[in-house]
Parts: C-alpha cells; sequence; structure tokens
C-alpha cells in the first residue's frame, strides 16, 4: 500500500533549515495497522503528511496505492486524497454547525455521490460506529468519543483503502481511547491503517510499530510477530 525510498523532508525557514525527515525507506502492506511512536518533533506528522498528500518529500520517491505522488500534478494529488485517503485528527475536526450525519455525507458530495446514496451510506456508517441514535446531533453535542466515531465515520465516507489518523486518542481519556483504537483495528482487518500516537499501551494493540527519533526510522524489533498469536 505505501512504498518509501530514501525520503527526506527539509523545511526551510530563512536561513534555519530543518531536517523532519532523514533518508527514510519503509513498505507498508495493505490492511493492517502500523503504529508511528517517537518523541515530540521527530518527524511523525510529517511522515503522515507526506503518505496522505498533504506535502511533497525534499528528496525520495512516495508511492501510495500505486500512485507516485511527487510528480503527480495538484489536481491529481487531490483526486487522490478524496479517492484513496481518510484522514483522522486528535481534534476530530467536524464542521461544527453541521450534523452528524451532514459532516459524514460531505466527502461524499466532494466525490460527486448523489443525495439518497451519501445519505444512506452516511446512515449505515454511523450505526457501525454505534451512533445511529445521534444522526442529527452537531458536534458540540456529542462527547469527544462520539466526535471522533463521526469523524472515522466520515474517514470511511468514500471508501478509501488507507486511513491516516493523527494521535485519534490524545483528546480522549484512556477508556474512551481504548475503544477508539479497537474500532481502528477493526477497520485494520479490510484496510491499512497509520496511527500516529504517544500511547504505548495502544501501539502494542497494532500488528507493526515504527519508532522514529530525529527524523530516522529505528530498526523493528519483533514486530512480524506481534499479533500473530506465535
Ligand atoms: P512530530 O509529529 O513527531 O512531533 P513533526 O513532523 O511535526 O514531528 O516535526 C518534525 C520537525 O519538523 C520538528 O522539528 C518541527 O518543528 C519541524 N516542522 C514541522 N512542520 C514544519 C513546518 N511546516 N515548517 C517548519 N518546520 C516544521
Ligand atoms: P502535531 O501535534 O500533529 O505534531 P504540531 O503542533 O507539531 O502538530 O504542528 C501543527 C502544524 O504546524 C503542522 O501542520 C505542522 O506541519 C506545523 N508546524 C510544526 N512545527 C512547525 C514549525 N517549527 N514551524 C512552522 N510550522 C510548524
Amino acid at each position: 500500500m505505501i512504498e518509501l525510498e530514501s525520503v527526506a523532508k527539509v523545511y526551510r525557514k530563512g536561513r534555519q533549515e530543518v531536517r523532519a525527515l532523514d533518508g527514510l525507506d519503509l513498505t507498508v502492506a495493505e490492511r493492517g495497522m502500523v503504529a508511528i511512536v517517537g518523541p515530540s518533533g521527530s518527524g511523525k506528522s510529517t511522515l503522515l503528511h507526506l503518505i496522505g498528500a498533504m506535502d511533497r518529500p525534499t528528496a525520495g520517491e512516495v508511492v501510495v496505492a500505486g500512485r507516485r505522488l511527487n510528480t503527480l500534478p495538484q489536481a491529481e494529488l487531490t483526486r487522490f486524497r478524496r479517492q484513496t485517503v481518510g484522514f483522522v485528527f486528535q481534534s476530530f475536526n467536524l464542521i461544527p454547525n453541521l450534523t452528524a450525519l451532514e459532516n459524514v455525507m460531505l466527502p461524499m458530495e466532494f466525490n460527486g455521490v448523489g443525495a439518497a446514496k451519501r445519505k444512506e451510506v452516511a446512515t449505515r456508517l454511523l450505526a457501525r460506529m454505534g451512533l445511529a441514535a445521534r444522526l442529527t446531533h452537531r458536534p458540540q453535542e456529542l462527547s469527544g468519543g462520539e466526535q471522533q466515531r463521526v469523524a472515522i465515520a466520515r474517514a470511511l465516507a468514500n471508501d478509501p483503502p488507507l486511513i491516516l489518523a493523527d494521535e485519534p486518542t490524545g483528546n480522549l481519556d484512556s477508556k474512551t481511547g481504548e475503544m477508539i483504537y479497537e474500532l481502528l483495528q477493526e477497520i485494520a482487518r479490510e484496510r491499512t491503517v497509520v496511527v500516529v500516537t504517544h500511547a504505548e499501551t495502544l501501539a502494542r494493540m497494532s500488528n507493526r510499530v515504527l519508532y522514529l527519533k530525529d527524523g530516522r526510522l529505528a530498526p523493528e524489533v519483533g514486530s512480524a510477530f506481534r499479533n500473530t498469536g506465535i
């Protein structure tokens, strides 16, 4: 699903240079949950942004779902994001004046899906998230865990093969966070889920843990057998 080759990202600010990613090689298979952990400033968000085509690398190749992102024109990148990637954020990022149902319908509208179909799919997704009784609630009328479940339903709206989540449990208490993580695990049975997290306990629920430090990936230890029952 994801292939990075010698990927570097350098941010320039005046005369200052920040090497956020420094020569990453990475292959991520289809399906399964990959956690990215590491100290603040180690490049986790930058890595997620490159995979999600929200930014371009300074050097190296980024190939996601068979598309070479470095060379895709801007319009194609937008199309790629809408069809291939669902995003989940730490602060949920729901649109406050839209209901749960309308929030989930929105990405489908961007993709040209008809109104009846949008409503049908959004209703089904919210029901799957345990929110059948919350369709007409606005974000401020929902708990944090409920808002994040709406956001996950929204991320799934266009049926993308890849879900990217940046600290999805960062604003939730640990019990609610665990529930969100279990939902992501379930989603990862049929899609690829890449999740940035500070929560070690949650990272351990992933199939694979990538440890970033100073923009480099540490060798993976034992993760080949994680969650396989071996
Ligand atoms: P993490 O997600 O692990 O906290 P980031 O990817 O956000 O790390 O940041 C990695 C490094 O790149 C940090 O030193 C950060 O300050 C820097 N950085 C991130 N985004 C930008 C940006 N848009 N402009 C300049 N520096 C940035
Ligand atoms: P996160 O918690 O996801 O790592 P940050 O607070 O590090 O978020 O960054 C929030 C946004 O600011 C991101 O889009 C990131 O690229 C940008 N950013 C981070 N560090 C810097 C920086 N030193 N200069 C400019 N932008 C930055």
